[in-house]
């Protein structure tokens, strides 16, 4: 059985998982609008891990003998400027998700739900790829600067991404 503590925490985080996938589903939906389909499929893709984290968390409370308590998803912004503004805003999204995952595995240990500590452990792993691959885009957006030929480039290689096994 779920600790209460660890039952509302990760009900929590259904919300944030979710509202993550709205994010970057609103951010496909503006790059698809401002002709970079690459980029606007790489995002279609992350709004879709996102909802399988989400499901992860749905399933460990039932599987524990929870509840799941879904709650109401903030509008995401609609608005960007530019593919540097997008992968940055979803740079500092992730760290915002990774100190929420590592509260969220501060709780299990406080709680000593061994169980929940390993399931955490996924998600404290994919948090490492969520940032790295974010900082990494980031870093290779403000390589090409103003360089149009090499924009698109890029923009072919962000449609190339296939979806995750998990
Ligand atoms: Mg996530």
């Amino acid at each position: 059985m779920l600790a209460k503590s660890v039952q509302d925490k990760m009900n929590d985080q259904i919300k944030h998982e979710l509202y993550s996938a709205y994010f970057y589903l609103s951010m496909a939906a503006y790059l698809e609008s401002n002709s970079l389909p690459g980029a606007a499929h790489w995002m279609r893709l992350q709004a879709q891990e996102e909802l399988g984290h989400a499901m992860k968390f749905f399933d460990h409370i039932h599987d524990r003998g929870g509840k799941v308590t879904l709650q109401a998803i903030d509008q995401p912004p609609t608005e960007f400027n530019g593919l540097l503004d997008v992968f940055e805003k979803t740079l500092a999204h992730e760290k915002k998700v990774t100190s929420l995952i590592n509260d969220l595995y501060a709780l299990a240990v406080q709680e000593k739900d061994y169980a929940s500590q390993i399931f955490l452990q996924w998600f404290v792993d994919e948090q490492v790829e969520e940032e790295k691959n974010a900082e990494l885009i980031v870093q290779q957006i403000k390589m090409i600067g103003d360089h149009r030929a090499s924009l698109f480039m890029l923009d072919r290689h962000l449609g190339e991404r296939e979806a995750a096994e998990e």
